[in-house]
């Protein structure tokens, strides 16, 4: 009985609170972020308080960017961050291996296509163009090869030109630059025939100019059937 009295009253008082970090009672403690008590030397040793709310946030916890040094609450807040947005580790692993395999994914399907181009472009080369484009049909679609002319002059022998043709028709074919750049339209019209251009003038022009070829390749997206109605 007096035993036990005596154990009372030798117990702490019920003010007085243990240190969450040295177990140690205090008699003044400071609070950490979650709210335990703690010594003054534990929270000088092991805490700092957070730029943003002044908590003390634990060293190995608190997190540094812009040269300041916040609880993990704030730093989301500061990286405009919310919290349920922020994946699992288990997810950002799983993100880290699938865009790495799309990356290389993507340069083989770059690759492959450009690989499949050069050869749909031979194979529409020898088939029958209908308004300057070739249609390639098969069992999974359909792809259009088109043609547009790509005029390419050769410097010297266009200067050459100059002198040799009047002005006026020389100023239709040819536009003067820096570089000289074939008229389009004018050439493809003086060698289409359909001008009715002499044939000197063609040879001396055709000397000076090479016609070129560039294939597009586009998918033909498949027509919707009409009013599929009932
Ligand atoms: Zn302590
Ligand atoms: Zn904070």
């Amino acid at each position: 009985m007096e035993t036990a009295d005596h154990a009372a009253r030798s117990r702490p008082p019920l003010t007085a609170t243990a240190c969450a970090e040295c177990l140690e009672a205090v008699s003044k403690p400071v609070v950490n972020l979650r709210g335990e008590a703690l010594c003054s030397a534990c929270a000088a040793d092991y805490y700092a308080p957070c730029a943003a709310c002044g908590g003390l946030v634990p060293r190995d916890e608190a997190l540094d960017r812009d040269g300041a040094s916040r609880c993990p609450a704030c730093d989301l807040k500061a990286a405009n961050v919310a919290p349920e947005d922020v994946p699992e580790e288990a997810e950002v692993d799983e993100l880290i291996a699938e865009y790495v395999a799309l990356h290389a994914e993507e340069k083989r399907v770059k690759d492959r296509m450009e690989e499949i181009k050069e050869r749909l472009k031979i194979a529409a080369s020898v088939r029958q163009r209908v308004a300057n484009a070739v249609t390639l049909r098969g069992e999974g679609g359909a792809i259009k090869c088109s043609y547009r002319p790509v005029w390419k002059c050769d410097e010297e022998k266009v200067a050459a030109l100059e002198g040799a043709l009047d002005a006026g028709r020389f100023a239709a074919l040819f536009q003067r630059s820096v570089k000289y750049a074939p008229v389009k339209e004018s050439l493809e019209k003086l060698f289409s025939g359909e001008a009715g251009a002499d044939a000197d003038l063609k040879k001396l022009v055709g000397a000076a100019v090479e016609r070129q070829e560039q294939a597009t390749l586009t998918v033909v997206r498949p027509k919707k059937s009409p009013a599929s109605s009932s």
